[in-house]
């Protein structure tokens, strides 16, 4: 099974002022079969995490390091890091005109599986996978990410993670921006994928508890300031909700 860990993390993002240190120190292990929610303040450094694991220009790795089955994930790139199994919904583009949906996920599954899917195979596939998330067939041939919605964003996010099929995910803000009904689709898609892989790891990132109702964490971690500073089970999460971060941040912040 795979293993993640991420070990004493510091990394600066690039401002016009130079480099600011946003991330100081982050110790995390995920195993594989493991569900770990990482929640915590706006601007705490969350995304900055999921951002550096993927890889991404902008943030340095100033020290600590980030293995995935005891390779270096900051030494590959993205494309390996997809290869080795590991999946951000982040790291694809926001938007690429031109695209269609169809070809960019074929693309991809690629060069994720090192081989291009079979074509009859790959296209019962999609249409199975697209059929669970509720997602319009028609969807398909529309340029990647192009006018989308922030639900049809986050089903895309899904509909990737189902096609390519990671043993490491990484979903950072997979509930933002959805009204009820296109939070229990996209849930579903995260729990029908982990029961029909339950080798997979995941790392769900979220400001607020409402996703954990539909995505049951092992464990829950509390992030301020650019580090963990709490970690427990499922109970965290409900502390969280009704005390909010006031107790990490001073000031009153809901989580719920
Ligand atoms: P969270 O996801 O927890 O809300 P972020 O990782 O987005 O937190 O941000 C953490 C801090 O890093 C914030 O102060 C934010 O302004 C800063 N930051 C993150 N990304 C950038 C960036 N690309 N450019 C400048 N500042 C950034
Ligand atoms: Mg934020
Ligand atoms: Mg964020």
């Amino acid at each position: 099974m795979a293993i993640l860990e991420i070990k004493d993390l510091h990394v600066s993002v690039a401002t016009d002022e130079g480099p600011e240190p946003i991330l100081n120190g982050v110790d995390l292990t995920v195993k594989g079969g493991e569900t770990h929610a990482i929640m915590g303040p706006n601007g705490s450094g969350k995304s900055t995490l999921a951002y550096s694991v993927a890889g991404h220009p902008k943030y340095e790795v100033t020290s600590g390091e980030v293995l995935l089955d005891g390779e270096n994930v900051l030494e590959m790139g993205v494309d390996e890091r997809a290869r080795a199994g590991l999946f951000l919904a982040m790291q694809y583009p926001v938007e690429v005109p031109g695209v269609s949906m169809s070809n960019f996920l074929r693309t991809a599954a690629t060069a994720v599986r090192g081989q291009a899917p079979a074509v009859r195979h790959w296209v019962k596939e999609v249409k199975q996978a697209m059929a669970d998330l509720e997602i319009d067939p028609a969807f398909a041939e529309r340029s990647v990410n192009e006018g989308f919605s922030g639900g049809e964003k986050k089903r895309h996010e899904i509909l990737q993670l189902a096609l390519l099929k990671p043993q490491m995910a990484i979903l950072d803000e997979t509930d933002s921006g959805l009204d009820v009904d296109a939070l229990r689709v996209v849930s579903d898609g995260v729990n029908r994928y982990k029961g029909a892989n339950p080798e997979i790891g995941i790392m769900l990132i979220t400001h607020y508890t409402r996703i954990l109702k539909h995505i049951t964490p092992d464990f829950v971690h509390v992030f301020s300031r650019g580090r963990i500073v709490e970690s427990g089970g499922p109970e965290l999460a409900e502390r969280l909700e009704e005390e909010g971060y006031v107790r990490f941040t001073g000031k009153q912040e809901p989580a719920g």
